[in-house]
Formats: structure tokens, sequence, C-alpha cells
């Protein structure tokens, strides 16, 4: 059995510095699901730099009034905090709704991130999968999709990317801190996650040097106002077929902000800005939201099995935002 060197990095500087000498390095403490894909054999690191030592626990309110969530915060510890309870109730509402509780207690944010998709085909390594084994075909195409991408998809990879929290984090405008030997970089997290293209290897826009340090949440009044959405086969813990993080603001009945955000749809979580300009000045009524919903889900395309996401994506956009209509939102 192939061995792998095992480093404990006490500091950021010294798992910067380690990352940028090991190249083919993996983050035991950064990818909820390496240890599974170890196991399985899809992944085999050189080397696993442990960084579950470093300083990045701390969750601190900014002076214009956003949030620094550091990278090796909890996902339960994220979800019952008090500030992101009241101003950011999408975000707790989403990682509440993600695994087990004994998961979430363990899961980091930085993990959540960098998660990898559930595609079957990509934990069987006697299947073609473009991803694991770029050129080799993908096996999802025509196999086992209906959880499979309905947007943004290419003819090389169909798969999904699987957390919640991440929708919610989009739907936010949320930007990722990560560093390096080369100083520290401010990733937004709608360019984070990459679509497949050509290349459904390259998952992220992570430089193979770039540790991520914390997320930042940018101050936003309407999500006060905020909710997620996960429609899934069965009440808990399991991956969404489609889930929505919404944000709504309205006045005189009309209007005056959205965000909205998919899951369960694409290879990143799915910003749906086509969605948010329907909506933006329109009536807050029912029509408005079919129509913002319609129009964000026209360029979808189904699978043999998952035609079905494309409808129901569309009515858990006019639900979510039903909700918020009338109940508000929810901590
Ligand atoms: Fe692999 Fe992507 Fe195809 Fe799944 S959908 S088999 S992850 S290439």
């Amino acid at each position: 059995m192939k061995t792998f060197a095992y480093l404990s990095a006490p500091d950021v500087a010294t798992a910067v510095s380690a990352i940028a000498t090991e190249p083919g390095a993996k983050f035991l403490g950064g990818g909820t699901n390496l240890v599974d894909l170890m196991r399985e054999g899809v992944e085999r690191p050189d080397t696993v730099i442990d960084i579950t030592r470093l300083p990045l626990t701390g969750i601190e309110e900014l002076p214009d009034g956003g949030v620094r969530i550091g990278a090796l915060v909890r996902n339960s510890h994220l979800a019952a905090n008090q500030v992101i309870r009241s101003r950011y109730p999408v975000l707790s509402q989403a990682i509440l709704t993600g695994a087990s509780a004994q998961l979430r207690n363990m899961a980091t944010v930085g993990g959540n991130l960098l998660q990898r998709t559930r595609c079957l085909y990509f934990y069987d390594s006697a299947a073609a999968c473009n991803k694991r084994v770029p050129g080799s075909g993908c096996d999802a195409l025509d196999g086992f999709n209906r959880s499979g991408a309905i947007l943004g998809a290419s003819e090389s990879c169909v798969a999904t990317h699987p957390s919640d929290m991440a929708v919610a984090l989009v739907a936010l405008d949320a930007v990722v801190e990560v560093e390096s030997v080369r100083g520290t970089r401010r990733i937004p997290l709608a360019d984070f996650h990459r679509l497949p293209g050509e290349t459904p290897e390259v998952e992220t826009s992570l430089a193979a040097d770039e540790l991520i340090t914390a997320v930042e949440l940018p101050p936003l009044p309407l999500a006060a106002t905020s909710r997620y959405r996960k429609v899934r086969d069965r009440a808990s813990y399991a991956f969404a077929l489609v889930s929505v993080a919404a944000a709504l603001e309205v006045a005189d009945g009309t209007v005056t902000g959205v965000r909205l955000a998919l899951g369960g749809v694409a290879a990143k979580p799915w910003r749906a800005l086509e969605a948010e300009r329907v909506l933006l000045g329109a009536p807050a009524t029912e029509e408005s939201f079919l129509r913002a919903a319609e129009a964000e889900l026209a360029p979808a395309v189904g699978r043999s099995q998952n035609e079905f996401k494309i409808e129901l994506a569309q009515r858990a956009i006019v639900a979510t935002l039903r909700q918020l209509l009338t109940e508000g939102g929810a901590a």
C-alpha cells in the first residue's frame, strides 16, 4: 500500500511555505471528503498537511457591518452564531440542511467550499470520468445523471457541486481570502468555483500553493430577510436536487432588492443574476416570481434522468420568494 508524508502546521506561515514546497499537497482540514476519496483510491496525495491547528477559528464583526469568518470555523458553530442568525439567516439555514449534526460539528468553512462532487462515477475507478482521469469520458452523460447539472454543464462533465453553505454564500456576495508565499488574494465566491468546460478536473480558481484563510460577508441589510429552501429525496442527510438561497426587499409592492442563488443545478453554486434582473423594480407578485424563474432556467438543459429539475428549480424559486414575501425571513 502506498504511504504518504504527514505534516502538521502550527501556523499559517508554516502551512503556506510547506504547500509551496509540496506541490502535490492536499489539505486534510480543507476538503470535507478528501479522506473518503483517499479510502476509495481516487486521491493519492504524496503529502497531507494537517491545518487544523491554525488560528483560523474566529467569527469577527467588521467595522463596515460585514463579518469575517475564519476558514476553520466549524459549520455548527457558524450556524449557531447570533450575528449570522440575525443578519444572514439564509446562511445559518443552509448549513443546518447539510449533512448530519456530527459532520457539521467537524466540517469547516474552508473544507465545505473545497468538497468534491458526489457523482457516483467519480468514486468508481472502473467508470469513465473526465474529472478523475482527464480524457477518459463521462459515464454520467447517458448513465445515472439524476443529480446532474442542468445549467453550465458541458459534454465533458455534468457533475454538481454538493455544498449548501456555498449557495447561501454566493447569494450574499461573499469573498474568499486566500494566502500563499506570494501574499494575500481575495476572490469573489462567484468566481471561486469553475464550470467544467473542457477541463472538469480544474474545479476552483485556487492556485496549487494557496490556502483558504477566511470568508468575508459584506454588509447586506436585505439579507436579514432571507431564506434557504432545499428540495431533496429525503428529509435529512441528502444532497439537494435543487436548492434556493434568496433575500428579498419590497417597498410599496415593488421589489427594491433581491439576491438569488441555486444549488444542485451546476458545478458551482449558481448565482441567479438573470432572475434578479427581472425581479428588480418589478411588482412583488407571483407572476413576477414565475417570470424571473423562467428567465433564469431558460438556458437549462436536462439529461435522461434529470429533466424534471428544470421545472423543480422554477417552482422552488417561486415558492421561496412567496414565502419571503408573506412570512419574511427566518432565523
Ligand atoms: Fe466524472 Fe463529471 Fe462525468 Fe461525473 S459527470 S462521471 S464527475 S466527468
